[in-house]
């Protein structure tokens, strides 16, 4: 046997290859990595990381030795550069020939360029990597006027951190409303409120048109017209899959590579996982991509399990771990659980204290799921609701006094 090569050594690449240890497997492991150092966290990234003087290893998945304990070969700075599925190998940007019985594709997925004009310009920063962290915190030193493109979680992430040491802080967001591809409108609405009391200016339904400057950047045109100074740009507009490797090896891409259940693209020997995998959610009933360190991890465990279990592919239960998600903003732990993004009723229970919020997502009378706001407790409930299958009906949690722990116990 020659073994299992993982493409990409990030959050999910890590995870299989750990897990495949764990799980007994015995032949060789090697994880080749674009990045040139140990599997990181990137969490932390947006939130606590830029804003600290916060070690590099303080991110670590595992420190070095677990490697080789675990006789997983890691290769940092190299790339796999394309798959040869009639031969069976991978060629690496060494020039390598790398054999494989199988290959996980954990490649990730890379910040959207936008086509605008002055994006090269000193002071434009992006950010994914703990390089791009650490950039961005050399650049805050010598910036006070902050201009972020994009209202997701990573743009309203870095806002709060920015606004907490003193930044001037702009975030424009081209939709009508922020974090509008995952969260409800009630929770985009407790958002934009709360940011704004926390000082950060921000502009809807307008985009960065142009970054202005000679050398260094100096201030931002938006769509609208008006002109923001800024002497340090973020620009935080999404992600794209890094399916092209999949896809000049001849399998079947869309927004993602594509793969079944058992997270297997249509080459039975080849695997795809994390924020590069698009599959079909049971809790979306869609085929969808999601970037989460859980869907990283749950799916990273799964495809450990089938390759150990080899041929008894029916040994392997399909895919159907829930989703859930956090962002840390300022003083406000969002965690979502479920695919809250086609609701078209949320009820919000009434919790009598500023700052706390739990939004109960429906479509039709089915619970999508749980959006919740420094309530712990509830996202945890509402993670058993969803792997369970529970049954909680609009009318009961509209009612006044509805309780969900009462109402699971
Ligand atoms: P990645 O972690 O991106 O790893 C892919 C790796 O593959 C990269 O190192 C890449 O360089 C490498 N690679 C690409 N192509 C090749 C190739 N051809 N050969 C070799 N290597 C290659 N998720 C949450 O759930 N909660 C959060 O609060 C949260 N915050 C985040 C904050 C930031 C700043 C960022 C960037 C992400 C955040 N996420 C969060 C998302 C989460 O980190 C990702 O979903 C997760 O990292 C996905 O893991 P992955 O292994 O699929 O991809």
């Amino acid at each position: 046997a020659v073994g299992t090569v993982v493409a990409g050594g990030g959050q999910a690449g890590f995870q299989v290859a750990a897990s495949l240890r764990q799980g007994g497997y015995s032949d060789s492991i090697t994880i080749i990595s674009q990045e040139p150092r140990l599997p990181y966290q990137r969490p932390p990234l947006s939130k606590t990381y830029i804003k600290t003087d916060a070690a590099f290893d303080s991110l670590l998945l595992k420190p070095d030795s677990f490697f080789e304990k675990n006789a997983i070969a890691y290769r940092p700075a190299e790339t796999v550069d394309a798959i040869d599925r009639e031969a069976g190998f991978v060629a690496l940007s060494s020039g390598e020939r790398l054999p494989f019985d199988h290959l996980v594709l954990a490649v990730g997925a890379s910040n959207r360029v936008l086509p605008i004009e002055g994006r090269d310009l000193a002071g434009v920063h992006q950010l994914r990597t703990a390089e791009d962290a650490e950039s961005l915190r050399a650049g805050l030193t010598d910036a006070s006027t902050i201009a972020v493109a994009g209202g997701g979680f990573i743009g309203l992430e870095v806002a709060a951190a920015l606004r907490a040491i003193g930044k001037e802080v702009t975030v424009v967001e081209a939709a009508n409303r922020l974090m509008g591809r995952t969260v409800s409108q009630e929770v985009s609405r407790f958002f934009l409120e709360e940011h704004r009391k926390m000082g950060t200016d921000i502009r809807l339904g307008t985009a960065v048109s142009a970054i202005l400057g000679r050398e260094r950047v100096r201030a931002v045109t938006l769509s609208d017209g008006s002109e923001v100074a800024a002497d340090l740009v973020l620009i935080a507009a999404g992600v794209l899959p890094n399916d092209g490797l999949a896809r000049d090896g001849g399998l079947a891409t869309d927004n993602g590579i594509l793969v079944d259940h058992h997270m297997r693209t249509e080459d039975p020997r080849i695997f795809a996982i994390g924020d590069c995998a698009a599959f079909h959610s049971p809790f979306a009933e869609r085929t969808v991509r999601l970037e989460s360190v859980q869907n990283a991890v749950d799916q990273a465990k799964l495809v450990a399990a089938s390759i150990i279990a080899g041929e008894d592919t029916a040994a392997i239960a399909p895919y159907r771990a829930v989703p859930w998600f956090w962002s840390d903003q300022g003083p406000f732990k969002l965690q979502i659980v479920g695919m809250t993004a086609g609701a078209d009723h949320v009820e919000m229970a009434a919790l009598g204290e500023g700052g706390k919020l739990v939004a109960y997502c429906f479509r039709g009378d089915k619970l999508l799921g749980i959006e919740t706001v420094n309530r712990p407790g509830e996202h945890m409930l509402g993670r058993r609701i969803l792997a369970e299958d529970l049954v909680i009906a609009r009318s009961e949690v509209a009612a006044e006094d509805f309780d969900l722990k009462a109402h699971l116990a």
